[in-house]
């Protein structure tokens, strides 16, 4: 099978904050791919921007070097980046002065998509979008592209939407999150809502419960300073975690468009219960005799920010009541693995009687380190000797089940980046959902610095014994971290 590139029109990304980190790891290798595979039609260009001062022929050099280091096997084709380069340019500009934006405007084509991606702080968002507006910029072909993180409660993400939608409408700012890129978080979608083996059961009355685990074995590395401010609660919970809680647990939207996806979202952030507090587990990591301890990394010997954090949740709805949801992520971890298992209720009466153990269906949906969907499925045991059950899985892992062209899918970043020049916010955040996850984690985080500092736990565990007593106590366990 061969991959299908959906042409998109010429267009410009200008990336404000082109000499960062997430534009040299992240954004630019990206570009690059969708360039190779054909995406970037003859007359696109992208414009790197940031204070620094350099030509466009040292940014190119820069660019050259990100791709190398991030740009994986793809970076091995010269004459392809030698192409990609000519397409690129490097403007100096200040957000919080007039240095480059008359440049800026007189560089972009007024005939094209034009996306501003703020690969910035979000401190910065006011200011760029307020000189996009004053240098002529912010016309209906404009859209800005935000990243992470959008505020760090309900009344700084208040204020940011408040700020931005002064200058644009909804409809033009893409607010991203990378975890929505994902193939598998479609294919979640995909197989809930294109077949009619699962939507059935999607319920209470089969669903026992639901794990969302995202798990890193890294700890907070070079970011100590800014983790330190905000945790596993704000950093992963209240957006990547939730989001993927939220399409896991959605009604179907009667369209796959933006806002009926999104309506059906924020239905969902809307139903939770409050927290309380003996439903969450936080922790942090203790050192290893070659690894320092969190607190030794975050340079804060007293800090009482959790790196690790568990929660059950409960949906007051039709469809919920009744199912827990039990989430947890968390750095120095086990492994890195990410996934949704969706278990399902034991069947109702077991004819091959006491001896065939307890078997139920799983529906697990990975996100990391490999893409895919596996459904465990109950079969009898070959051989003779009578009837023994044992649990198998029916395994899609996309690269086995389409063949190397097809499961060569893009990356998370390269598929938003496209979205946003197709004009497509299926998968971007509007502002009322982020302000729904704000205003459902406000008063949990509120209680944390009431409450117990965080609970301490060995890097390569799966996180305190609290967060495993969490779950235990319903009578349930949690599934192995396991890559
Ligand atoms: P970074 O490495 O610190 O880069 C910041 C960029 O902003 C630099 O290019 C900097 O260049 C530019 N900049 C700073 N002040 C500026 C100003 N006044 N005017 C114009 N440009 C300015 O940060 P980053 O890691 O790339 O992160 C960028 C944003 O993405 C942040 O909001 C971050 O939270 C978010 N994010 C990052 C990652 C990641 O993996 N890195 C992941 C998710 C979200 P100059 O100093 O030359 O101006």
């Amino acid at each position: 099978m061969v991959s299908r590139v959906i042409p998109v029109e010429p267009f410009d990304l200008v990336i404000i904050g082109g000499t960062g980190d997430l534009a040299r790891r992240k954004i630019l290798p990206a570009l690059f791919r969708r360039y190779l595979a054909g995406q970037m039609g003859k007359g696109s260009q992208v414009i790197g921007a940031a204070r620094t001062e350099m030509d466009t022929e040292a940014y190119r050099q820069m660019v050259s070097e990100a791709i190398a280091e991030f740009g994986g096997a793809e970076a091995k084709n010269k004459t392809g980046l030698k192409k990609f380069l000519a397409l690129i340019s490097y403007i100096t500009l200040d957000a919080k002065g007039d240095t480059g934006w008359e440049a800026l405007h007189d560089a972009v084509q007024t005939d094209h998509v034009r996306a501003f991606y703020f690969s910035v702080g979000p401190s910065l968002f006011g200011d760029l979008a307020k000189r996009l507006q004053k240098h002529g910029m912010a016309d209906d072909q404009c859209r800005i592209v935000v990243e992470k993180p959008f505020g760090r409660d309900l009344a700084s993400a208040r204020e940011l939407n408040k700020v931005l939608a002064r200058y644009f409408d909804e409809s033009q700012i893409y607010r991203i999150d990378h975890y929505l890129g994902k193939e598998t978080v479609q294919n979640l979608m995909a197989v809930r809502f294109g077949n009619m083996l699962f939507e059935p059961l999607w319920n209470s009355q089969y669903v026992d419960h639901i794990q969302i685990t995202v798990a890193e074995s890294v700890g907070v590395g070079g970011r100590g300073e800014y983790y330190d401010r905000s945790g596993a609660m704000r950093d992963m919970m209240q957006n990547h975690l939730m989001q993927l809680f939220c399409l896991i647990a959605m009604e179907p939207p009667a369209k796959f468009d933006p806002d009926s996806v999104r309506d059906e979202k924020l239905k969902v952030i809307r139903a939770l219960d409050p927290l309380r507090p003996e439903n969450i587990v936080r922790g942090q990591y203790e050192a290893t005799e070659t690894r320092p301890s969190y607190r030794k990394q975050v340079e804060n010997r007293d800090s009482t920010t959790e790196s690790f954090v568990a929660l059950k949740a409960n949906i007051s709805n039709w469809r919920w009541a009744g199912t827990p949801f039990y989430l947890r992520t968390g750095k120095r971890l086990r492994e890195r693995a990410s996934e949704i298992a969706v278990v399902f209720k034991d069947a109702p009466h077991s004819i091959f009687g006491e001896d065939a153990g307890r078997h139920r269906n799983i529906l697990t949906i990975k996100l990391q380190p490999n893409e895919g969907i596996e459904l465990g499925v109950t079969i009898k045991e070959p051989g003779p000797g009578g009837m023994r059950l044992i649990d198998v899985p029916l395994d899609m892992t996309f690269a086995e089940a389409l063949g190397p062209d097809q499961a060569d899918f893009p990356d998370a970043y390269e598929r938003l980046i496209m979205d946003v020049i197709r004009g497509n916010q299926t998968l971007f955040m509007r502002g009322d959902e982020v302000e729904a996850a704000w205003a459902w984690t406000d008063p949990i985080i509120a209680e944390f610095k009431e409450g117990e500092p965080p609970l301490p736990y060995a890097t390569g565990s799966s996180g305190p014994d609290e967060a495993l007593a969490l779950i235990h106590r319903d009578g349930r366990a949690w599934r192995e971290i396991k890559a």
